[in-house]
Order: C-alpha cells, then structure tokens, then sequence
C-alpha cells in the first residue's frame, strides 16, 4: 500500500500545499522533467533566455543592478549566452551585507529572510521569493525521482540547527508526518542519539536519508561496530549534501545501508545547483543555474580546470544572486552523461568541510552545533574554530560592524563551553582575515581530536588524496 499512499501525496497532497503556499513547484517540476531529456545546446539556450529576462529585470527593478548597469553601460537586451555574464562583477557575500536593500526588487512580494553561515564561516543574511523556492524544490523534486524515490515516501531528515527544531510547529509537525518525513537533529551525534537514530531508522523503514555524510557515515560505523543491520530495511538512496563527500564515507554508507549515496551540492545561498544520478555524473541544474569556475584573479576557467565555483541563480529577480562567489572549489567537466540527460555535469566539488568536534565528556558533535554560536553573534564577519584537544579550542574572529569585544568575546567563550565544557580552555584570536587553505577552500571547523568509530583521516592527508 505504500505506493498508493506516495502516489497520493506526490499527485494530491504536496500540489495541494504547494498551492496554498503561491508556489508554482508543480508546473515548474513539470517542465524541468521534459527539459533534462534535451540536448545540452537547447538546455543552454532555455539558460539564455532566462539569463537575460532575469537581466532586464533587474535593469528595471533592482536598484543595485540598475546603478551598476547604468554606470558600465551594461545592455541585458544584448545577452544572448552564459559567457556575456563576464562582464558584470562578482556578487560576494561583501557585497550583499553592504547592499541587502538595494538588491531587493521593488516589485518583490512575499520574500523570506534567511540567515546562512556561508561556506567560510561568514554569517550572511538574505532574502528568498516563492519563484526561487518553487524552482529548488522543482529541482530538488526532479533530482530524487532519478533514483525511483518521490515526495511521500518514507524520509529520514537529518538535519536542522537547534533554532530551526525549536521552531517546529504543530502544522509543520503534521505536514511532515503526512509527508512520511521524519525529521531529526544532526547535532548531538554523541553514542546514544546515534543508536537511537539507529533504532528510528529501523522502526520507520525509509526509502530515502537526506542529510550530511558525516552523520550517515558516522550512524553507519557505529552500526557497523555493533553488528546491527540496516541493509534489509529498504532503504533505496542516501541523498547527502552540504558537505564535502569523501570516499571512506561513501564506502561506509553504501556497505551499511545497503543502497547508493547521491550526492548533492547547493545550499540556501546558492540554490539547488547540482545532483548526482544513478550513473555517477553530478548534473547541473542548468535550467535554473548557470556555474561559472573561475580563477584566483576571477578569470572564468575552462572545462577540465580547476576553480571556484561561482553560480548565477535565474529564479531570482525578487533577489538576485548574479555571479555569487561559493567559496567552494570545483571543476566542469564537458563530457556527455551515459543516462542521456542533456544536463552539463560538474566533474568534481570540493565543498565545504565540516568536523566532529568532541565535547570533554566524550560527546560527538556535529561541527555546526559550534557554528551556531559564533552565527548568532553579531558583528562576526568570519570565522574559524580549531579543536587543538579536548582541554583547549581556538577561534579566529574577523571582527565587522557592530562587534563588540566586551560583549561579544564571553558571550563566545560561553557559548562554546556550553557545548565542550565549562573546564574547556576557549582561546578567541581577533584577526584580519581567515587564510583559505592551500587547496583553496575553506574549513571552517576543525578538529584535532579523534572521533572513536569513526576513522577521521588528518586533514592533510585527505587534502593530498584529493588534490
Ligand atoms: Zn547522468
């Protein structure tokens, strides 16, 4: 019967809520499933068209875009490809902070705040509209039926920052249970949540886990050390995103589960930008996003090379998010996918890298429990956590507007001795900036103390593997 009750929330439910919200997700998820089957010429074509409507509507009804237009003599009528974007700038998380209101559309209705930690660590606020909401969950939509899974089957979630759980309210409750969603936190990953995640995920018999490779991997080896079997509960996909995916991890995942990981990359800043299919390739949600890679100097690269990744979001015209520095380094790749999507593929992310951090009575913790604590301060412009061992944690801060040293450094000793311990040294170093690592990216916590059941290579040798 589980696939009558699928059928009914991904034909009735979910349209019928994504309805009451003003999203268009069911129609765009409609034409995004036609589109990924079209040559990739005729995808960058759709990608054109949209670049320059999102373009011309900006010269209109964003002040940001019409000053900076008006002043380089920018035409958006004139865009006719992807390459035409070169000669606007980037739009780095700088620049947003310092123009959060001249981005906005003044034809801009319903937009929602959101508040993200970037991939360097700097706390970002921005705003989303229904049009782009509507297209991510499209695409995301789109993404997990490439693995025979749809909305209303059976879902673990794991996931969420404490305040997001917090806010968890009874309709929400209830359109996840009617979802089949199952929602839990990724935060305290001590021995005990884990094998209580353990026992959820063999009671619910999901179809699908969405959620960080860390923590899978980590349920997995703790499955794994106690001989508890999660292969024979159905699982088809583990869907993992937001961090960078190693190959031990994946390993671990696949063996324990039982079932294929596919891997995810986006995040609220950038959108939902590429998902990999059954046949290896991560394709570009290339109706919705167009991926640049550029170079230190921001020369965009050629396939092949090496870069960072820098997405032109074209659902946005109620916030544009036009050649938006990631901070994540990958590579494109100009061969075809064997599945015959048409969807150009992205040969390699290296994306962001989060750590376990142990806490000095030996709980395991996501690496984000701790980001929280520096996210809400304000005024912390970036930020880097290193756990040099159980007895001492160091924080570099780049201190921007509204930072108070008074305040806000006991409020950060605090907060992180919430977490690790009040005999726990906090050492806060205030810099001028964080270095990216020689691989170019950023890591944002790190930890040098090991996590038990979980190999945790050292950081320099998964960089060489890597590199
Ligand atoms: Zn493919």
């Amino acid at each position: 019967m589980s696939g009558l009750y699928t059928r009914f929330v991904s034909s009735v439910l979910f349209p019928l809520q994504e309805r009451m919200k003003q999203h268009s997700t069911v129609a765009d998820h409609a034409a995004l499933d036609r589109s990924q089957w079209l040559p990739t010429a005729q995808i960058r074509d759709i990608q054109s068209d949209r670049l320059r409507s999102l373009l011309t509507h900006a010269a209109t009804h964003v002040p940001y875009y019409r000053a900076l237009f008006a002043r380089s003599g920018f035409d958006p009528a004139g865009v006719t490809s992807a390459a035409d974007l070169q000669r606007l700038p980037f739009l780095t998380k700088a620049v947003i902070r310092a123009n959060s209101d001249a981005l906005r559309a003044d034809d801009a209705q319903g937009l929602a705040r959101f508040n993200t930690g970037g991939s360097s660590g700097e706390p970002l606020v921005f705003f989303i509209g229904r049009e782009r909401v509507s297209r991510d969950v499209a695409a995301k939509w789109r993404a997990t039926r490439w693995w025979n899974v749809d909305i209303g089957d059976p879902e673990i979630v794991l996931w969420g920052s404490p305040i997001e759980l917090g806010a968890q309210d009874r309709v929400k409750l209830l359109r996840d249970r009617l979802m089949r969603t199952r929602l839990l936190p990724a935060f305290d990953m001590s021995a005990s949540k884990v094998d209580h995640f353990i026992d959820v995920i063999r009671d619910t018999r999901p179809k699908m886990l969405f959620g960080y490779p860390s923590a899978f991997a980590l349920i997995a080896s703790r499955a794994q050390e106690r001989a508890v079997r999660l292969d024979d509960v159905g699982l088809k996909v583990a869907f993992v995103t937001s961090e960078r995916l190693y190959p031990h991890q994946r390993e671990v995942i696949e063996s324990v589960f039982g079932c294929p990981v596919a891997n995810g990359y986006g995040g609220r800043d950038a959108g939902f930008i590429a998902h990999q299919c059954p046949d290896g390739s991560m394709h570009i949600t290339a109706e919705d996003i167009v991926v640049e890679i550029v170079d230190g100097d921001g020369r965009v690269l050629p396939a092949g090379q090496s870069g960072e990744i820098v997405v032109t979001h074209l659902a946005t015209r109620d916030y544009p998010f036009i050649r938006y520095r990631t901070g994540d380094v990958g590579v494109l790749s100009d061969q075809p996918c064997s599945c015959g999507r048409g969807l150009p593929v992205l040969a390699e992310v290296q994306g962001r890298s989060t750590d376990f951090v142990v806490a000095a009575d030996g709980t395991v913790m996501h690496g984000l429990s701790l980001i929280y604590v520096l996210r809400d301060q304000p005024g912390v412009a970036a930020f880097r956590i290193e756990q040099e061992s159980l007895a001492q944690t160091r924080v570099a801060v780049v201190p921007g507007d509204g930072f108070s040293v008074e305040r806000s450094v006991p409020a950060i000793r605090k907060g992180l001795q919430d977490r690790l311990g009040s005999g726990v040294t906090i050492v806060i170093d205030l810099v001028d900036a964080i270095p990216a690592e020689a691989s170019g990216k950023y890591r944002y916590v790190v930890s040098r103390v090991p996590v038990s059941g979980q190999t945790v290579p050292a950081p320099a040798a998964v960089e060489a593997a890597h590199a």
